[in-house]
């Protein structure tokens, strides 16, 4: 007799994210680069998880496929279950650039995926302003994007994606671009707008702090042919706020991180000397 799980257990099991085997090599007309040797993961729903590395190991390009936007070269992704084969409309993506549009107001940009989907856009305004609240931004909604400071823009960018309620929320360096105080903000901002709005997260960065604050889990990225070096439970309890970031613990975790970080990028059979920069 088969012993077998009652399906409703199985499915609380799967991750939301499957990752397997994964290789990525780009071909252009002069070469073949290879972005990813090998990645396994899984990333299961309403986690944080990082993708965290130096830069040119692949980290946006696992994101982009996650998102459907590139194929890997083998193994597979499947989200819930199925493959994801074309770009999908259940994910929201946030990169460096708010890549706001200057002509449209702030609630007009964070509406902006209810057209392109066409949904009801009336249906959905009342959400847009509960959005652009949660993120300090009530005050602020018909303005144009130019006159927003960075941090601001990307809180825009935030709403924009989280509109439609998507299960996934991919983040492509969101705050590399602000200064080093705005960029603390934006993670206490984040980690509170996940509290209300429980997602899953895959989040890219190079920046160790960053990673360690926001995530449960810290996948780390490096060596050549790039692959996962390590990937970390984030010990802090929830919620979090900024002083964590001052305790013995997290200097503890940071440093593992870096370590690891160091050691990938000294791998012998590295060919290329990668820019390398870590910011902590
Ligand atoms: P990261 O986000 O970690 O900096 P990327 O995923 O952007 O790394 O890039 C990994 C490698 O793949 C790099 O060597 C990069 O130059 C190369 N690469 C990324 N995108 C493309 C592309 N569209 N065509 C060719 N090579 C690419
Ligand atoms: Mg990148």
């Amino acid at each position: 007799m088969m012993a077998s799980k009652p399906l409703e257990t199985f499915q609380a099991d799967a991750p939301l994210v499957a990752v397997r085997d994964v290789k990525k090599t780009y071909f252009t007309r002069q070469a073949s680069i290879q972005a990813i040797g090998s990645a396994s993961l899984d990333i299961g729903r309403g986690e944080f998880v990082s993708l965290l590395g130096p830069s040119g190991c692949g980290k946006s390009t696992l994101l982009m496929m996650i998102a459907g936007l590139e194929q890997p070269t083998t193994g597979t992704i499947s989200l819930d279950g199925s493959e994801v084969l074309k770009p999908r409309n259940d994910i929201g993506i946030i990169f460096q650039d708010a890549t706001l549009l200057p002509w449209k107001s702030a609630l007009e940009n964070v509406l902006f995926p209810i057209r392109i989907l066409k949904r009801p856009v009336a249906q959905y305004r009342e959400k847009a302003r509960e959005l652009l609240n949660m993120v300090g931004l009530s005050d602020f909604e018909n303005k144009k994007p130019g006159e927003l400071s960075g941090g601001m823009r990307q809180r825009v960018a935030i709403c924009r994606a989280l509109i439609h309620d998507p299960d996934i929320l991919l983040m492509d360096e969101p705050f590399s671009a602000l200064d080093a105080i705005t960029r603390d903000q934006m993670n206490v901002a984040l980690s509170e707008i996940l509290e209300t709005y429980r997602k899953t997260v895959v989040f890219v960065t190079h920046s160790i702090r960053e990673a360690a604050f926001l995530s449960d889990r810290v996948v780390v990225m490096g060596g050549r042919p790039s692959s996962i070096l390590l990937d970390m439970k984030m010990p802090f309890p929830r919620p979090r706020r900024f002083e964590i970031a001052e305790t013995p613990e997290f200097a503890q975790v940071c440093r593992r991180l870096r370590l690891t970080i160091e050691e990938g990028h000294a791998a012998p059979s590295r060919q290329v000397a990668a820019p390398f920069k870590v910011i902590e």
